[in-house]
């Protein structure tokens, strides 16, 4: 079953009087257990919905959609599948309270994999998972192999029932899927060799995987810091070597890169980050991969629509990874603007100062560095860091923290989504 959180009011449910609340429970005779079974299934011109409306009646409406007309409704979200693995470098069991709701679960799952991206291990599958999966040709899906032989795995996810993740992939490849898949880093765990036979699996397997990013563990102060420590600049040499041979390799062969090391890997191991071309199409730049080197491009790109800012002073705050480059990207943007623009690079006082993405950063750290700045004209806040309800990590509104600082603050991707509007001072 699942619910109807809000009805369009120009929809075909508005006029067929489905209203909030109202469950959905079978198209066709197939039940519905989530928003995969309900878009699926109802993607046909003509079919038959059985729905109980709030009031406990239940309803059989027999539906013809018309072109171009939508549905128009927005469902509950989904309850989440739970992990079923416990890696070290997980942080989620030592939290302390009062953080967001969702930090708290160890999310596992194939159907936020597909829709939006979020990595999965495929290690809580059942077998009617699988079967969805080639059913509804999820694709690409986004899987976090890490090493790919089955015993060095399941000594990694602390999970001794994970499958053998190729058999899975090939079975899935079988099916038409494809996949974006990461490796995140442990040293002495599934870097080197290990790593090498990781990549050397994932790319015979073929085109089915699309992309490999090799991302070095991060650890906060939650982590088990007895059982597992972040790559040193040497081993992260190390990995963006293989990393460069394969993508070589792959060049050559496939005609794009296919595996790429995050910035991160580059920034522990002390290494300049490859240009622009290096990376493609971007395709894991929400995972770290290109994160640079892709707001370069946009802010390079639409230079044209900046809009001039002399005398402007505008702060630009960022996480401790982010902030040691902040500043190549900043320079042709004050040459633009005529703004002078200020990297504040924040320390995460939450996960730990090992934590630098900006999107781990507490709301109270970015209200704590603009308690006291009337002098800007601007503060731009990395919009990574609050959720779709615009709370940050610590449950702070985006809009508590506006309201409760001296100068004018904004949520900013790219800088064009925030200084498009700005005024001169
Ligand atoms: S896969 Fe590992 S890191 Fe991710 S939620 Fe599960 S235990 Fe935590």
């Amino acid at each position: 079953m699942v619910r109807v959180k809000a009805v369009a009011p120009e929809g075909l449910a508005a006029e067929l009087g489905i209203t909030t609340g109202t469950e959905l429970l079978a198209i066709d005779g197939r039940a519905l257990d989530d928003f995969l079974d309900w878009e699926f299934l109802s993607a046909d011109d003509a079919f038959v919905l059985l729905a109980r409306d709030p009031d406990g009646t239940t309803t059989e409406y027999d539906i013809e959609r018309p072109e171009d007309v939508a549905f128009g409704i927005e469902l509950d979200p989904p309850h989440v599948r739970r992990c079923a693995n416990r890696c070290d470098f997980c942080f989620v069991d030592g939290l302390p309270e009062g953080l967001r709701q969702n930090l708290y679960i160890r999310d596992d799952d194939y159907r936020l994999s597909f829709r939006y991206g979020n990595f999965a291990t495929l290690t809580n599958l059942k077998a009617r998972d699988i079967a969805r999966i080639l059913e509804y040709r999820l694709s690409p899906l986004y899987v976090s192999v890490h090493v790919t032989d089955t015993v060095l795995r399941r000594r990694y996810l602390r999970n001794p029932r994970a499958p053998d993740v190729m058999e899975q992939l090939r079975t899935f490849a079988a099916g038409g899927i494809r996949f974006h898949t990461q490796i995140v880093l442990q040293p002495g765990v599934n870097d080197g060799p290990v790593l090498e036979r990781s990549l050397t699996d994932l790319y015979a397997l073929g085109d089915c995987v699309l992309s490999v990013s090799v991302v070095p563990v991060g650890l906060t102060n939650f982590s088990k810091l007895h059982l597992v420590r972040e790559p040193t600049a040497p081993e992260c040499r190390a990995a963006i070597q293989i990393v460069h041979r394969f993508a070589e390799r792959a060049l050559r062969e496939r005609e794009h890169r296919w595996v790429h090391g995050s910035d991160d890997l580059y920034l522990v191991a002390e290494e300049a980050l490859p240009p622009a071309s290096w990376y493609g199409e971007f395709e894991q730049v929400e995972n770290g991969v290109g994160s640079v080197r892709f707001l370069q491009q946009r802010i390079a790109a639409h230079a044209g629509e900046f809009p001039r800012l002399p005398g402007a002073r505008v702060a630009v705050l960022t996480g401790t990874g982010m902030g040691r480059l902040m500043g190549q990207v900043t320079a042709p943007l004050a040459e633009r603007t005529g703004a002078t623009f200020e990297v504040i690079t924040l320390e995460n006082p939450l996960f730990g100062s090992s934590v630098t993405t900006a999107a781990l950063l507490p709301g109270g750290a970015f209200q704590a560095a603009l308690a006291e700045r009337s002098d800007l004209a601007l503060a731009l806040l990395p919009a990574e860091a609050v959720n779709d309800d615009g709370r940050f990590m610590d449950d702070l509104p985006f809009e508590s923290l506006a309201a409760s600082v001296p100068c004018e603050v904004r949520l900013s991707y790219d800088f064009g989504d925030a200084l498009g509007t700005a005024r001169s001072t």
